[in-house]
């Protein structure tokens, strides 16, 4: 049996705020449209997954996946409704030949393996088949004055959810014959196969498996991943050095402290900040601070060396990141730490966002030991701590 995933992401719902569609926001660090695809393409019986994507969603759809597993094929646009959508996905699919199709909504993220095997069961046995949940709730049509007019008879009602499996072959001629006909707006697949004349089956839904539309949605979604988000500890390492120059001052964790020389440097020469800043790239493998602020660009020439760290900070957190500590330690003769230090801690913590007490500042001398106890420069070593998400499919791709 071939399976082939089809994942609609071409909506344009951006109820969730922040202006882009809801299948681009992220919830704990992945984008909902990533969740969707790894669910399928990482699920040992799905052989391809084809994306549906807006004509204008093209770096949207770049931008947010950071995975590609093998199985995902290039996107293909969609058309002016959802049923034109998935036509197009369907076509892009119907080389491939493949025996099974599960059509799911991008705004899906939560679908599980488990759920994905009850589809693909029954599709053993049916041409057409879908999970659904039973309604609970007692049911209230009203009249236009928000008055209830009668209460519903709920037996025998289902909410449908995705991915709506079918037989391909069925589903694709039963979309031609639609389109042919004139219908556009049919709002699912199985009523598609029901207007085709093919019987689809009821499995059972999943009530974790839900559509995001609002943004109280992406609230309890954000909650739900990080509740069951596994965070692996990451530490990285920092060490910077500076000789001195003629000057009065030299900046340390971005506080100016007097002195008889200055740090020499193409920026501000805070060799405190330049250690922190490698930590915290090491701790997700992005580099160093020379490779992100090459020195050769006259950009950062006198540059403050916070924009540094900011930034660093900036790539953590866009990878999910958590900073939970850093610590800096000063070899130096002079000037004296000490008096500066709470300054010096605050103003780390300010730049990451974090509270003071995460920020160690420590100083030593070198007892006149070598070109730093001869007083030719300073040094800082700096470590960094950080929780990153961690997923097993990271490994898997
Ligand atoms: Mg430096």
């Amino acid at each position: 049996m071939r399976v082939a995933a089809l994942i609609v992401a071409a909506g344009r719902g951006s109820r969730v705020g922040g202006g882009v569609p809801k299948q681009y926001v992220r919830i704990g660090g992945e984008t909902i449209l990533q969740r969707a695809i790894d669910a399928f393409a990482l699920h040992p019986a799905v052989a391809l997954v084809q994306s549906v994507i807006h004509a204008d969603d093209g770096s949207l759809y770049e931008d947010s996946l950071s995975r590609r597993p093998a199985a995902l094929r290039a996107p293909v646009t969609g058309g002016s409704s959802r049923q034109a959508s998935v036509r197009a996905g369907l076509e892009a699919l119907a080389a491939e030949e493949p025996d099974l199709v599960l059509i799911h909504d991008a705004a899906r993220p939560f679908v599980d393996r488990g759920l994905i095997d009850r589809v693909v069961a029954a599709l053993e046995r049916h041409p057409g088949a879908i999970p659904a949940l039973a309604v609970a709730d007692t049911l209230k049509r009203a009249d236009a004055g928000q008055t209830i007019a009668e209460t519903v008879d709920r037996a025998g009602l289902w909410r449908a959810q995705t991915p709506q499996g079918f037989r391909f072959a069925r589903i694709l001629d039963a979309h031609r014959a639609a389109a042919v006909e004139g219908f556009d707006d049919f709002t699912d697949d199985a009523a598609i196969g029901e207007w085709a004349g093919f019987p689809v089956a009821l499995v059972e839904g999943d009530a974790r498996n839900i559509k995001i539309t609002t943004a109280a949605d992406v609230a309890d979604a954000q909650a739900a991943c990080e509740a069951a988000m596994t965070m692996e500890p990451r530490i990285g390492t920092g060490f910077d050095v500076h000789r001195f120059a003629e000057g009065s001052s030299v900046w340390l964790c971005g506080v100016e402290i007097p002195h008889t020389h200055k740090l020499e440097g193409h920026s501000d020469a805070d060799v405190a900040l330049h250690a922190l800043t490698d930590a915290l790239l090491g701790t997700i493998g992005d580099g160093d601070i020379g490779q992100h602020f090459p020195p050769s660009d006259p950009k950062w020439k006198g540059a403050a060396s916070h924009l540094f760290l900011t930034e660093a900070a900036r790539r953590v957190r866009a990878r999910g990141g958590r900073i939970v500590n850093v610590d800096v330690t000063l070899l130096a003769e002079a000037p004296r730490i000490g008096p500066y230090r709470a300054a010096m801690q605050a103003r780390v913590a300010e730049i990451l966002g974090i509270t003071a007490d995460r920020v160690g500042v420590k100083a030593t001398t070198m007892e006149e030991l070598g070109s730093i106890g001869r007083r030719e420069g300073i040094v800082a070593m700096a470590n960094a701590s950080v929780l990153l998400p961690f997923s097993t499919a990271q490994d898997q791709s």
